[in-house]
């Protein structure tokens, strides 16, 4: 454990733009199941993909149902040691930037300026109209989804379903956040992957990208990774242990 800290602190201290990918393994700890370690939100439930929810009254019920089941986890969360760390390595340059896959907010809640950071899969504090883009509050969904008995409300403006603004599987990506961490990943010279079990993509390219382009990778997670051969540095222990030196000054 001390080795790979005082390789990544060399690693991060010979850097000019490092960046930092973050996947449901940062989270963790702050009581947000990941999808697919043991006990993770895949083995109770296998996602509703885009076209379902969009087509089926049935299936946008399910999708409200779970997510207010998970609100109480996700509203209780607050940032861990690995979302501190980073956002004192932001805020003292020796990162350039975050990309993340997680939609809890808790990069925000630590401190993360909008600029320096890319939500790849969109943000789950909120929702939005498919059809009309209009946007709606997780308050005014509960209230009529309660209402109606478990029913989710449709847009009061279109008559459009109402989705939580994040993405899901087969849903198409963000363009300006694609391009964003399209920028981030082709100017970082050290890309740091935390807590991603690497196997959704779009966003499992970027670490590949990165490393074609020439960036040093190191890829910090628990279980191994389709891509730790390609690393430079692999740690395979807790993100918060591993992090949590990062978040002090010095
Ligand atoms: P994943 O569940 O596929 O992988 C998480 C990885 O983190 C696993 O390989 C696991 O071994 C590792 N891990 C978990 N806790 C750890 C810890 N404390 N220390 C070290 N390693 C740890 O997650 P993913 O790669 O982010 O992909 C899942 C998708 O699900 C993402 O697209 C994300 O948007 C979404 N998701 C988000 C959240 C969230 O916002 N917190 C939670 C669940 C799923
Ligand atoms: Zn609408």
């Amino acid at each position: 454990l001390k080795g790979a800290r005082a390789r990544l602190s060399e690693l991060l201290d010979e850097a000019e733009g490092a960046v930092a990918f973050t996947g449901a393994g940062i989270s963790t700890e702050c009581g947000i199941p990941d999808f697919r370690s043991p006990g993770g939100l895949w083995t109770q439930n296998k996602p509703i993909p885009f076209d379902v929810f969009r087509a089926h009254k049935a299936a946008r019920n399910e999708a409200w149902r779970r997510k207010f089941a998970m609100e109480e986890a996700f509203a209780f969360a607050r940032p861990g040691r690995g979302h501190r760390a980073l956002a004192r390595l932001l805020a003292r340059r020796r990162l350039a930037g975050i990309i993340t896959q997680n939609i809890d907010g808790l990069h925000q809640a630590s401190g993360v300026p909008d600029e320096a950071l890319v939500e790849l899969h969109g943000n789950g504090t909120y929702a939005t109209c498919l059809d009309c883009g209009a946007r709606y509050e997780l308050g005014w969904v509960k209230a009529h989804f309660d209402a109606a008995g478990g029913v989710a409300p449709d847009c009061p403006e279109c008559g459009g379903p109402v989705k939580a603004a994040t993405i899901s599987f087969g849903q198409a990506m963000p363009e300006r956040e694609m391009m964003r961490a399209e920028m981030l990943t082709l100017r970082a010279d050290l890309f740091i992957v935390i807590g991603s079990s690497l196997v959704v993509f779009p966003a499992a390219g970027f670490p590949l990208k990165a490393k074609h382009n020439g960036a040093r990778l190191v890829i910090l997670n628990r279980e191994p990774t389709e891509f730790d051969d390609l690393a430079d540095l692999v740690v395979r222990t807790e993100i918060g242990e591993v992090l949590s030196p990062f978040a002090q000054d010095g």
